[in-house]
């Protein structure tokens, strides 16, 4: 079974996370999409970061209604900061062994600072769409040069010497970011039709990014 697994911090979510995942799922037939809000984000600031348990409460507001979309809290039980390699063994150990990360072009070209990032791909295939500013390409050619010599290109992919797959998509990122939701409700603006309903009533509900 094809298990999509989407990492972030959802500081909030917002509508370009929900249509990277609606579009991979359908594009790649994955029959479900896990996303896992991170505890401490190892590579962002970590000021005006609200409490792990509000963005889990938004990410799950955000995927309701989406029976493919699962939310899972599992990072959270981690000792913060929280790290991809001990999710992707986590869900191999729990026998979900065909697994697809999604992840933004401007996370991959940081992808050298993750722990054990090596490691990385030869526990799941990767899927990274474009995000504005930075394309695969140039993504990819931030690199390592090591990390670089165990893939060989095939057609569309790149393939892993471990058998698993890197595979640039053609999905368009929409021109959405958390950052921009937290600066208009810190300015007092609208983020109506950025993120669904439910998450902006939460935002207020909680009085989160007014300060
Ligand atoms: P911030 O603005 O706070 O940096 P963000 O909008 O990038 O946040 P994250 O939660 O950090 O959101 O993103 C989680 C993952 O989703 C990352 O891999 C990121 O590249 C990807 N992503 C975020 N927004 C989009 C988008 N609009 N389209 C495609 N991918 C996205």
């Amino acid at each position: 079974m094809k298990t999509g697994i989407f990492g972030g911090t959802f500081n909030p979510p917002h509508i370009g996370h929900l249509r990277l995942a609606e579009e991979a799922s359908e594009r790649y037939g994955l029959v479900k999409i896990i996303f896992v809000p991170c505890h401490q984000p190892p590579h962002k600031d970590s000021s005006n970061v609200p409490a792990s348990s509000d963005r889990l409460n938004m990410t799950t507001l955000a995927c309701a209604g989406n029976h493919r979309f699962e939310v899972s809290g599992l990072e959270l039980n981690f000792a913060a900061p929280s790290y991809t390699v001990n999710t992707l063994k986590h869900f191999r150990a729990e026998r979900v062994n065909d697994i697809y990360f999604i992840m933004g072009s401007d996370s991959l070209s940081e992808i050298s600072t993750w722990k054990d990032y090596e490691n990385l791909f030869i526990l799941a295939n990767f899927i990274v769409v474009d995000r504005p500013g930075i394309s695969f390409s140039e993504a990819w050619n931030n690199i390592p040069i090591k990390l670089l010599k165990n893939f060989s290109q095939d057609h569309d992919h790149f393939t892993h010497t471990s058998g698993t797959l890197m595979i640039p998509s053609s999905i368009k990122g929409l021109d959405i970011s958390s950052t921009e939701i937290r600066t208009l409700v810190k300015n007092g603006l609208s983020a109506k039709y950025l993120t669904p309903d439910p998450v902006l009533d939460y935002i207020r509900e909680h009085n989160l990014y007014s300060f």
